[in-house]
Order: structure tokens, then sequence, then C-alpha cells
């Protein structure tokens, strides 16, 4: 359907809807109903079954399937059902987990669906993405994601970056009016927009006419979903780790063979004994833990608001050093509130004079706004008091929605700082909706980080006796109802806009500005800032007609300044305490503002960013850094904690300057500009509730509570798990290491083979695993905010874990054999049970001990960990199974061990988990636990 060629009115026919109040609900559910959710059908890539398939395409299992199969030709039958029976035992729960992790990474995928922001019944409601259907009306504005093929019907220098679909990477802008002609190329429909692309720039509004696979989007779908989930780099590493001891395996294998061999051993036995030790050797459920871990870690990140968009991210996060964060609505609360009014002769501080601030319903979210007599009197006395409200709140895009019943409790909906506004204004009697109707807005220029300030223009009203008597002072000013036609209100920092304004309001008339009242504005700005409060200007001017395009610097000129604004917005106060943490362990937080340097510094100050003060002069502002070259701002990011009027690009130059200073570096962002430096960031953090779309796009993760405090809980939990996934390696590598060395010492001291094959398999595909896998949820070590954090490429097994897998390794083999052999040397003939026990109840006691790396299991508490408690019970019933049921006496050549024996078993296995909490409490004792 050419959908560019016809008319709105057409369009509006076609899909019988209405550009003003939208599908009723009910007509909506219908339509979902017949085209289906709006979204993309992605290839089942990780069915149950797939799932399933994989776990037997493991070279390990392979190689046991072989083995089955041999067993089965040698006429061992017992043996062939056993490994079969074992391989199986052991696919369910390599299922059972990564089925798990699946679930988790998929729930994840479905909270990162986009809000669309649509017309139903009415009213503008924000809905789920997949719940659009065609015939919605949409709004769309900078920084979202066009969700949906839509045909526009209002375009304020609407833009959109359509490289997705077209590979045109300048943003293309968007018309509304019908196109002519037949067959034009995607990348030339102006008046349509697709899913998919981003608005990049302006504001406007379409009708969507395809959803889901019916989009242009969908119908290359296919190519889309054939992205591989990719590998994080410590996967990669483990992969590696796993096909280096393969090969060592196989090495040692050969040994092993031709010394039995020419021993002149049974072949059967032997071959058997092979597999087993390979099996030994290769660390199969590597690969698999990581995964699984990584997953379930971001399912934890989760419950702390941290949605986490890319797996590696979770890795990642553990070896953060400097966190660079937004202030506003990170590090404050973004609950902005206006307090100073200050024009020309007149300042008006709204705390002091005891004059009526909105007050804000906590739980509600609601603010009850009743103009106050004597607010609205002392307005009524100054007229650019008036001109300085009513422009705030005509330059302004926030709404104060009442909610159904109660029209004295009003909502914010858009921006807190444009909110505060409205609220101010609200409470001097001038409503934002009135003064609409009064002013038609009939254009503007948005809002962006680079210039700092927006601008609207409105058309001035001409029959007079239409206005309300309480904004009669709105346009009642001398020399301006006349002989206006448009008026533009420029709403912006001050910096800015004393650079474009001429004439200055005083009272009730303008004055051409002058040395002397710059140095006031400028004064004035200082003073509020140094308090903390952010600061913005009103300045006006007239026009004779509509501007056409988006010449900026045709509109924002020759301007009358009319007054400025403070709002403070409070300091979050759980970050102080997270700032308190970030030093302890080693990580830098670092603020970015657009705001004043003074109000960055007041704030840095209050929450310890900046620590003292002789660090004032370290903060640079956006002009300052602009004239640094690359070596200078690699110096100076080293020592600056806070940054002021910056500017998205700078956030780039700034997170480059740390990399290339070897800090590995999480910054935070919530605007259209903000993606390239949160794609560049090692983490890129995007705001779950102010942030668009097109910066979560770029991002890792995403906060859900747009808090400070959340990074550094997140950072928490990386930590926590990259000492998971090390104590996993570190228990598996040194059980096998323990069974390796029984294999290998046996023959020395003469003996016959120690442990069977069977055996071996038992404990490595079945015992080992759920202990192992409990590991995974254990709870975090007591330093782990109190260290610093470790490098990304560090070795696995750095800081002591190659050394204690190696002794470990010898020391439980070594009691386990040594069991064995006294029992051999007088003949016992279960000799083979008591080192089979023992070694499969030394891994119990030392997964226990590893729980901490240097805490004792009593401190950290021996229940605490209860996915674990139940693992070794659970391995424990299992191996007296094995050697009590008659029947499986005879698979797995076992005796029934009289209870003396057992106690021994169960002696003997305490001696490495003796050992291990000595050597821990000597770790202790040398190194106590900082700050
Ligand atoms: P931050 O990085 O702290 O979020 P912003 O880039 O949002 O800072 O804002 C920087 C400056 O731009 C503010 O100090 C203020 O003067 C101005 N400003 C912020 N929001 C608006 C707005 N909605 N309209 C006009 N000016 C604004
Ligand atoms: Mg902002």
């Amino acid at each position: 359907m050419n959908w560019y060629t016809e008319s709105i009115k057409e369009i509006i026919d076609q899909f019988n809807t209405n550009i003003d109040t939208g599908l009723t609900e009910s007509e909506a559910k219908l339509r979902l109903d017949k085209y289906g959710p709006n979204e993309l059908e992605e290839k089942a890539a990780h069915s149950k079954w797939l799932i399933l398939l994989d776990q037997f395409k493991e070279t390990m299992v392979i190689i046991l399937i072989i083995a089955a199969i041999i067993s089965l030709l040698l006429g061992e039958y017992t043996d062939a059902v056993v490994i079969i029976f074992i391989v199986i035992m052991n696919a369910l729960l390599g299922y059972s987990q990564e089925y798990k992790a699946e679930q988790a990474m998929e729930a994840l995928k479905k909270l990162a669906v986009p809000i669309v922001r649509v017309r139903r019944d009415g009213r503008v409601k924000e809905i789920s993405a997949t719940t659009l259907v065609p015939g919605d009306i949409v709004l769309l504005e900078a920084g979202n994601y066009v969700p949906a093929d839509c045909r526009l019907f209002e375009s304020m220098n609407l833009k959109a970056q359509e490289s997705a679909l077209t590979g045109e990477s300048e943003p293309i802008a968007k018309i509304s009016e019908k196109l002519d002609g037949k067959d034009i190329a995607l990348a030339d429909r102006k008046n349509m927009v697709y899913m998919g692309t981003n608005i990049v720039h302006g504001r406007g509004q379409g009708i969507v006419v395809s959803t889901g696979m019916q989009t242009e989007l969908g119908s290359i779908a296919g190519l889309l979903n054939q992205t591989e989930s990719e590998r994080t780099p410590l996967q990669k590493r483990l992969d590696q780790l796993g096909k280096g001891l393969a090969l060592a395996a196989l090495v040692l294998v050969g040994i092993i063979f031709v010394m039995g061999w020419i021993r002149g051993e049974d072949l059967k036995i032997l071959f058997m004994t092979s597999i087993s030790i390979a099996v030994a050797a290769i660390p199969e459920g590597l690969p698999a833990i990581v995964t699984i871990t990584l997953a379930l870690g971001a399912r934890r990140m989760l419950q702390r608001n941290a949605l986490i968009r890319r797996l590696p991210a979770v890795e990642a996060l553990g070896s953060v050093t400097t966190i660079c964060s937004d202030k506003t609505g990170t590090l404050t609360e973004n609950r902005m509130t206006v307090t100073v009014l200050d024009v020309a002769e007149n300042r008006i501080d709204l705390t002091e004079e005891e004059l009526k601030v909105p007050v804000r319903d906590v739980k509600a979210n609601y603010y009850s706004v009743v103009p106050d007599p004597k607010q609205v009197s002392i307005m009524q006395r100054n007229p650019a008091l008036t001109l300085l409200l009513a422009g705030g709140s005509l330059c302004n895009d926030a709404i104060l929605d009442c909610p159904e019943e109660h029209c004295d409790r009003l909502q914010i909906v858009g921006d807190p700082t444009e909110g505060a506004l409205l609220l101010a204004a609200a409470s001097m009697g001038l409503m934002k909706d009135k003064l609409e109707e009064i002013f038609p807005r009939v254009y503007e220029l948005p809002f962006d980080s680079n210039r700092k300030r927006m601008t609207t223009v409105h058309k001035m009203p001409k029959q007079v006796e239409k206005i309300p008597e309480s904004y009669e002072t709105v346009w009642d000013w001398e020399g301006w109802i006349d002989d206006i036609d448009y008026v533009a209100f420029t709403k912006g920092a001050i910096d800015g806009l004393i650079e474009i304004i001429d004439r200055i309001w005083v009272d009730d008339h303008i004055e051409e500005i002058d040395e002397s009242w710059i140095t006031r504005i400028e004064s004035a700005n200082r003073d509020l800032a140094q308090s903390g409060m952010r600061v913005l200007g009103v300045a006006c001017r007239s026009l004779d007609g509509i501007p056409k395009g988006e010449d900026e610097q045709e509109v924002e000129r020759d301007l009358i300044f009319v007054g400025l604004v403070g709002m403070i917005d409070p300091a979050r106060p759980e970050v102080k305490d997270a700032v308190r943490t970030c030093r302890t362990a080693g990580i830098r937080p670092i603020m970015i503002t657009g705001d004043h340097p003074l109000t960055a510094r007041y704030i840095a100050k209050e929450l310890g960013i900046i620590p003292n003060d002789d660090e004032y002069e370290n903060i640079l502002t956006g002009q300052k850094l602009d004239k640094l070259d690359k070596e200078e701002l690699r110096e100076n990011v080293l020592k600056t904690s806070v940054y002021a009027r910056v500017t998205p690009e700078d956030k780039l130059n700034i997170v480059g300057a740390l990399q290339d200073q070897g800090e590995i570096a999480a910054m935070t962002g919530d605007g259209v500009n903000d993606a390239p430096a949160l794609k560049k960031a090692d983490i890129g953090v995007a705001m779950g509730i102010t942030g668009t779309d097109v910066s979560k796009e770029a991002s890792d993760m995403v906060l859900l509570d747009d808090n400070f405090a959340t990074i550094v809980a997140a950072i928490e939990e990386g930590r926590v798990i990259y000492d998971n996934i090390r104590k996993f390696i570190q228990y598996t590598l040194s059980s096998n290491m323990g069974e390796i060395w029984i294999m290998l010492l046996a023959p020395i001291l003469g003996m016959p083979l120690p442990l069977l094959p069977l055996q071996i398999l038992w404990i490595n595909l079945v015992t080992d695993g759920l202990p192992g896998l409990a590991l995974s949820v254990e709870k975090g070590e007591s330093d782990t905010m109190k260290r610093p954090p470790y490098p990304p490429e560090e070795n696995i097994f750095a800081r002591g874990l190659g050394s204690s897998i190696i002794w470990v390794g010898i020391l439980m083999g070594g009691v386990a054999l040594g069991v064995g052999y006294i029992y051999w040397l007088r003949g016992i003939p279960y000799w083979q049970t008591m080192i089979f026990t023992t070694i499969t109840l030394s891994e119990m006691g030392y997964v226990l001990a590893i729980r901490s790396y240097r805490d004792s299991l009593f401190s950290i508490g021996i229940f605490s960990n209860r996915a674990l408690i139940g693992a070794v019970l659970i391995t424990t019933l299992l191996q007296l199974i094995v050697i009590y049921v008659p029947f499986l006496q005879g698979v797995f050549k076992t005796s029934a061990l009289p209870w003396q024996d057992l106690v021994i078993c169960f002696l003997a296995s305490t001696v490495v988990f003796i050992a291990v909490e000595i050597l821990k409490w000597v770790k202790r004792r040398k190194q106590p636990v900082l700050a």
C-alpha cells in the first residue's frame, strides 16, 4: 500500500480512526486480536528441545556415547547402560539449568520493550509497544524509537535516523504532506516513519499503518534473526582453558595407556580407564556454568533495579574503576521545585516569603495547587513577574494533568524542570492550558543539550474581550499588544542566553541592556547556582511571522530578557552512602552535568564526590574542556571529579580519555545525543524512567530507578558473580586434580586400579555437579566492596587460585589414596570403596570451605546457602545409596562399608576442609578487612 501518496483524510477513513481522540480501547483490543501483537517473530532461537539437544553435542558426551557403544560391542552391557544413564542424568541437569538461564534472559528481554505514547479514548496514554495496532495515533519526539510504520500528519522539525533500514546515516527531515509519484524509494518517503528507526530531533504525530511482521522491518526480519548471542570475554577464555585441559588430558591418557600396556594390563580395562581419566580431566561444566551464573546474576541485578541488556556487562561491571554519572536525576532526585523568581528590580524567595510552594503528596505523587491571593496580588503588581511565569509555562512541553476525580491535585507529566515551572505559575493563578488557549503555539525549536535552551513561538490574541480577567496582566503590557502578531519565548541556561539578549524588561517597560544589567544578571545567576540551584532564564521577542525551517540563529537573537528562575533539586539521600562505598571499593565517582559549575559544586560537595575544598579548582567546564588537546585531557581526567556545562560530545571525549588511561568506565546518559558515549563506555548505563529509547538501546544496562546507588549495587553483584565463577573453577579443578593424582600415584605404589571407570564418571558427572551449581548463588564476601577492582584481563588462576588447585588436589587425592593404601596393604577387600567414598566426601567438605575465600564457614553461617546444604546432603545420600544398595553395588563394584569404616571416611574427608579453614584463618590474621 502506498500510504505516502494518500491524503491524511484518506488514511483516517481507511483506518477508521480519529487523530484527536485516537481509537477507543475496545476497538484497539479488537484490532490487537485481529492483527496480533506488534512484534517481530523471532525464530525460536533456543526452544526447549534445542537446549536439550545441545547437551548431547558436547565433546565429552560424544566421547562417552562412543565409550558406551564400544562397551556394548565388548559385551560389557552393565557398563554401557550405566554410562548412558549417567550421560542422561548429566544432560537433564545441564538442561534444567540452561533452560532456567534462558528464561531469565527472556524475561529481561521482555522488560526492555519500549513504551509508546498514543491517543486512546481521547487521552494520551503510555502503552507497551507490543500492544500497538493499525489506526493508533502515536506521539513521537526526539529520542523515541519508532514502534511501528506510521504515516505522519504532524511534524515539528521531526528528523529520523533510518540507517537501520536504509543505510543512510544522516537524519532525514520528515514532513506531513502527501507525496506525489509512484514507487518512491523507502529513503525518500518523507511523510512516513518506520519501525526500527529512531527519532533524533523534533516532535510529531502519526497514524500507525502496519505493525509487527507487516512492517518494512518485519519483511527483512529474517536477516536480523540470525544474530548470535555474543560470548563474554570470560566465556571465551574459559573455552580456551577447556580446550587446553582437554589436550593435556589426551596426553595424560596416552601416557597412562602406554604404561598400562607395557605392564600388560587388560586392554578392556585400560580402555575404560583412559576414558574415565579423560572425563576426570576435562572440566565439562565450565562454559555452561559461566552462562548460568551470569544469567542468574542478571536476574539478581534486576531485583536491585539494574536491568541488564547485554550479558557481558554482568562480567564487566565487576571490574569498573570509574563511574561517570549525570547529576540531574541520578545523583539528585529530579524533583525540581521553583523557590526563587528574579526579575530586574525584584527577587522573590518563595520559601522566605512564606508563600505557598506547591505541596507534593509524596505517596500519590500529586501536587495540590490552590492559588494564593497574596501571591496573585504580588504578581499583578509586577508585570515582569507575570511574563516570567507565563513565558516559562508557554515555552514548556510538560503538562499538569489532573487525574479524573481530583482537579485540585495535579500530576506532572514530562520533564521535572518544566513541570516545576508550570507549578510555580499555577500557584500564582496561571494555568498552562489556559495560557495556551490564549497564545496558541505555532512553532518551536526543541531543547537540546548543546544549546541548553529551547524556544516556542505563539500567536498573539487579537480579541481581547475573550481573555479571562485573571489573565489580563499577561498580555496587557505597554506597547506590546497592538502591533505584534507573534511572540517567541526562549528559556535556558543564563550563560548562553546572555549572548543573545539586547534589551531587558524592567517592571512594565523595556530598556536597552547595558554593562550594569549584565553584571546584575550574572551575579544573580551565580548567587543562585552557588546554593545548589538549577537556574533558567526566560526571554522573549516579537516576530512578524511564523519562522520557516529550523534556523535557530534567526529566531534566537535580539531577545528581551525577562528574568531568572531558581529551582532546587535535592540530592538523593542514598547516594551519599553509595559514594562512600565507591571509595572503599576503589571506584572513582565522577559527576557530569549540563548545569552551572557552582550548582554542580554544591551537590558534589554535599554527596562527597569532591572530598575537599581545594578540588574546586579542578571542576572542568565544557568551554575549558574544548580548549584542551588530547594529551592534556588525558592528564586532566585523572584528577577531575566534576564536569559542568558539558555537551554530549564532551562526554564522549571524557570517556575516551579515561579509557586511554586504563580506566574501566561506566557512563550514564539519557538523551539522544548520549548514545555514542554510552556505546563507547565499558558499561553504558541508561535511565529507565527519564531515558530516551535511543539511549536505552545504546546501553548495556538500564537503571529502572535512575539511581546512582543502583549502579554501585550492580557493581557489587558483578563482583560477587565473578568471585562465584572463580569458586566454581577452584572447586571443579581441585576435585578433578584429586582424582587424577589418585589414578597416577596408585600404580607407582604398586596398587591395581584405585577408582573404577564408572566410579570416576559417577563422581564427575553426578556428585560434582549439584554442589558446584549451588556455589553460583553464594552471597558474596564481607570485603566485596572493600577491595579495589580486579583488572578484567586478570588471569583466571591469579591470586592463589592456581596454587590452591594444585595443593588441594594433591591433599585430596593423597588422603583418599592414603586411606585406600592402608586398607589394601592389610588386604581388606573394600579398599576401593574406601577411596571412592573418601574422595566424594572430601569434595563435600571442600565445597563448604571455599564458600568464602576469607571468612570461616561458621562466621558466614553453615545454613546461609541453603541450595548448597541441600546439594551436599543429596550428594552424600546418593553416595550412600551407591555403596549400600545391593543392585548398585553390582554395577559400581562397591561393597557395604561397616559403620566404623564409614566413620573413618567421614573423618578423613574433613582433612581438606580443616586445611582450607586454617589457611583462611592465617589470611584473616595477616590482612584484616579495610574500612
Ligand atoms: P544535566 O546534565 O544536569 O541533566 P541538562 O543538559 O539537562 O543538564 O541541562 C543543562 C542546562 O540546560 C540547565 O542548567 C538549564 O539551564 C538548561 N535546561 C535544562 N532543561 C531545560 C529545558 N527543559 N528547557 C530549557 N532549558 C533547560
Ligand atoms: Mg537533563
